[in-house]
């Protein structure tokens, strides 16, 4: 693991030349938080200084969990900040654009196609386990997940039967290089086992759409925080599943926690960015904020056009 200083001096030969593109992810199943802020100013802020692109995309796969006015919020919230993405502005998410590139309920063809690709190669299969009984056959310690141990692999599942599909992973490990963590290896097999792409409710998953969709929006840099980079292994899998060949540069930072240790979340308001504006806070101040809370600084506020220099 690398400090700051030592990340930061890698960040020029880590990353692709001008022109690659990164981008911002939110789900929209709650309020935009102090850790989603830490995650926009890296992304911001390293885009800027090495000439790199924002894409905005909306991470609304799961439609049983996201609702408009949290979408709705989430923009409001980025004009408010001042952080303009370069593609995808966020109004052009107007809810009337049916056909948004970049909104994920918008492209169920572009999962379903994915999708048959991976089934034509027989990579895919139905399953018809529920969360429970996963849980129950793959025994594992509170907050770590359970692996999947292929119950339905080979049980010839009719797939009319239920709309979850797996993925049968290989047992090889994968290793990539993380410009703060260095080199990792994980064997996604060990930890997940075959990986979830459709849900018994027929919702696209997280780790199977973000893949889709890096590959479509061409994305070269991902920059994330590091509760996600036990998800790295199998989306790279994944990815070279789906044809992907393009190189893809990572990043993955410290994530802000509560005094006691555990993770911001949507579902506890202390650290919502509405309520800190509501309660009278400026962009500069909450920008200030989260880079000191983050480490990247000790100023009590910042600007937008700032974040550069955080990174350099
Ligand atoms: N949508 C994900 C989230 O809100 C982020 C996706 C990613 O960065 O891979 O946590």
């Amino acid at each position: 693991m690398h400090t700051l200083a030592d990340w930061r001096a890698a960040l020029p030969r880590a990353l692709p030349s001008a022109g690659w593109r990164t981008r911002f992810a939110p789900a929209p199943t709650g309020f935009l938080h102090l850790g989603h802020l830490v995650n926009a100013m890296h992304v911001w802020g390293i885009a800027r200084a090495y000439g790199g692109q924002v894409v905005l995309r909306l991470e609304d796969h799961d439609q049983t969990r996201c609702r408009p006015e949290y979408e709705q919020a989430l923009l409001d919230d980025l004009d408010w900040l001042g952080l303009a993405p370069d593609l995808f502005p966020t109004t052009s998410f107007a809810r009337d654009t049916a056909q948004h590139p970049a909104r994920q309920s918008n492209q169920l063809d572009r999962y379903d196609a994915a999708m048959r690709s991976l089934e034509a190669r027989g990579l895919v299969y139905p399953c018809r386990c529920t969360r429970k009984d996963v849980a129950r056959r793959a025994p594992h310690a509170p907050g770590e997940e359970p692996c999947y141990p292929g119950t339905c692999r080979e049980a010839r599942v009719p797939p009319n039967e239920s709309f979850a599909r797996r993925l049968r992973l290989p047992l090889d490990p994968v290793t990539f290089h993380d410009i703060r963590l260095g080199p990792l290896t994980q064997v996604p097999a060990q930890q997940c086992g075959d990986l979830l792409i459709r849900d018994r409710h027929s919702q696209w998953t997280y780790q199977f759409s973000v893949v889709a969709d890096d590959m479509a929006h061409a994305i070269d840099v991902i920059i994330r925080g590091e509760d996600l980079l036990a998800s790295t292994g199998r989306q790279l899998q994944l990815a070279a599943h789906l044809g992907r060949t393009a190189p893809v540069s990572l990043l993955h930072h410290t994530l802000l926690l509560h005094a006691d240790g555990s993770k911001l979340s949507k579902a506890t308001h202390d650290t919502a960015l509405r309520d800190m504006r509501t309660a009278g806070a400026r962009p500069g101040e909450l920008l200030g904020l989260a880079a000191r809370r983050a480490g990247l600084t000790t100023a009590s506020t910042l600007a937008v056009d700032d974040l550069p220099q955080l990174f350099v």
